[in-house]
């Protein structure tokens, strides 16, 4: 570990900022500062962009077969470092070490899918469209893209991105998280090891003011934002302010369905997991738990179950999660708790006055979790992001569906229930982008795209598989003939091919 100043990525090299503002990167559980994160100068992020441009011009030549071999190096170098990733990713973001290779694993399979590029840049063909007359398309790539990414995945979400944007031909600007930029910087690290040529990818760091930088600079083409939902509204409006291709996965409210049909010790391990790992800082986490009618009986044994949960330091292995990201966080979130109080809701268990043992200073929060929530509480309406699980307890399916349908969030959901023709009528009739049966947190693997939808997502081509693949490229459509000497010719004065 350092307590230097990180560096940047720029033009294939690792550059010292010249900026004299920093953020101290610490450990949540400890409060130690890891590293300083630099916030890029303007000139830095010119010679960023223009580095990221000059490498798109030969890159875009080499074949899709080539960038896939760098491509497969990449990965095979991602497995080699999962542990020591895990670690540096552990440290900074205080997740547990067993979460945190599973923060790298789900990363490693984007990269892994973009080695398949070939196939997946393959266009359409139609012989004879008109006499002698054939059409086909390609997709080539855009030119410089950028990413900008939040502190709660900073492998995976990272990794969603750069990989299969330069497997397409493109260069990349990452912008990471400025609250844990030490895991981004050895992804790129890696990068560079496995041979890419140089100034494919640069990582620049900072915030709100080098983000400006991406989205209004002409040399960028697309911006991919993950976030939450008021800065990535800022991003996609301004992106698109400025004539860019924008995607902006955002923040959400995730609701479980479960019904008394379903299998209750199942219901009761899912819940758990997905509500409070990761301290509940996950897009996908389920924030909210809707026991339809009988089914709320089985609150009081979710509460026991939740009770259990110790969170700890990363490298503790009774640890069921870690501290939130920053004691701003933290704070953050026991105001929350105290509101869900103040507005009526019963508070069956309260993480408020967490204490680890041996970490006095961590941004600990115990599990919590509330009873008979109302949809006007803030406690529902707010994306808490911490581990603050949510009980109501409609009547009938409907009156659930109903709810999560009002909701102006819709990234996940999921039901539990025993009843096919239960789980087929919630999947047709909910309005949200993922949905789980029996499978509480239902993040598609990469051959899928990550498909929220309502204010969870601003755009129209999702993050990874094949809606990545067109949204890091341009379609070109051929349409081509070859005369033969006995061809007729005279003008064609109509808009017809003949
Ligand atoms: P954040 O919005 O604070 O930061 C995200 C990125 O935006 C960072 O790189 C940050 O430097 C930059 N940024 C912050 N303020 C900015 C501003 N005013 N202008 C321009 N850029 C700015 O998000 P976070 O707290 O790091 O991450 C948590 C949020 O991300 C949650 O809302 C969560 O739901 C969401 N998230 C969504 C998904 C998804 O796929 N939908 C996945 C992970 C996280």
């Amino acid at each position: 570990m350092t307590t230097t100043t990180i560096p940047q990525l720029i033009d294939g090299e690792w550059q010292v900022s010249r900026s004299e503002q920093t953020l101290p990167v610490t450990n949540p559980a400890t409060q130690e500062i890891l590293c300083y994160a630099p916030y890029a100068t303007p000139d830095e992020m010119e010679a960023a962009i223009s580095s990221a441009k000059a490498a798109f011009e030969e890159w875009r030549e080499v074949p899709p077969s080539e960038r896939a071999r760098f491509m497969m190096l990449y990965q095979a170098l991602l497995k080699e470092h999962h542990d020591e990733l895990a670690e540096i990713l552990a440290r900074e973001t205080g997740k547990t070490f067993a979460d945190a290779k599973g923060d790298v694993w789900r990363g490693i399979e984007v990269a892994e899918q973009a080695c398949n590029i070939p196939s997946m840049l393959m266009g359409e063909t139609a012989e004879n469209v008109a006499r002698a007359i054939d059409t086909y398309s390609y997709m080539q790539p855009l030119g410089v893209c950028a990413g900008i990414t939040p502190f709660n995945f900073p492998a995976m979400i990272p990794l969603w991105m750069f990989p299969l944007a330069i497997a397409c031909g493109n260069s990349f600007i990452l912008k990471p998280s400025e609250q844990d930029p030490m895991t981004p910087n050895r992804l790129a690290e890696l990068f560079l090891e496995a041979g890419f040529p140089k100034g494919l990818l640069q990582v620049v760091h900072g915030g709100k003011e080098q983000v400006d930088t991406l989205l209004t600079h002409p040399q960028i083409k697309a911006i991919s934002f993950v976030g939450s939902v008021n800065v990535g509204q800022h991003v996609y409006r301004t992106g698109n302010q400025h004539l860019k291709r924008v995607q902006a996965m955002t923040g959400a409210k995730n609701h479980m369905v479960i019904m008394p049909d379903a299998d209750k010790n199942q219901v009761i391990n899912n819940l758990v997991g997905a509500s409070i790992g990761a301290a509940g800082q996950r897009c996908m986490a389920i924030s909210v738990a809707l026991f339809v009618g009988e089914a709320a009986e089985w609150i009081p044994e979710l509460q026991v179950a939740m009770a259990k949960v110790k969170p700890g330091a990363w490298d503790d292995a009774e640890a069921g999660y870690g501290p939130v990201i920053s004691a701003q966080a933290r704070e953050r979130i026991l105001g929350l708790i105290a509101q869900g109080k103040d507005e009526g809701a019963t508070c069956l268990l309260d993480g408020s006055d967490c204490v680890v043992e041996g970490y006095p200073d961590g941004n600990w929060v115990g599990p919590t979790l509330f009873a008979n929530v109302t949809p006007e509480m803030s406690v529902y309406k707010e994306e808490i992001f911490g581990p603050v699980l949510c009980t109501m307890s409609p009547e009938t399916l409907d009156d659930a569906i109903n709810l999560i349908n009002q909701s102006p969030f819709g990234n996940g959901t999921s039901i539990f229930t025993s009843s096919g023709l239960v789980a087929r009528h919630f999947q047709h009739h909910i309005e949200v982008g993922q949905v789980g049966i029996n499978v509480p947190i239902p993040v598609p693997l990469p051959f899928f795209s990550f498909t929220g939808w309502k204010n969870s997502f601003y755009g129209d081509q999702h993050a990874y598989g094949k809606q990545a693949v067109r949204f890091y490229t341009e379609t070109k459509t051929i349409t081509a003939r070859w005369f033969d000497a006995g061809m007729s010719s005279g003008p064609n004065m109509t808009i017809n091919l003949r």
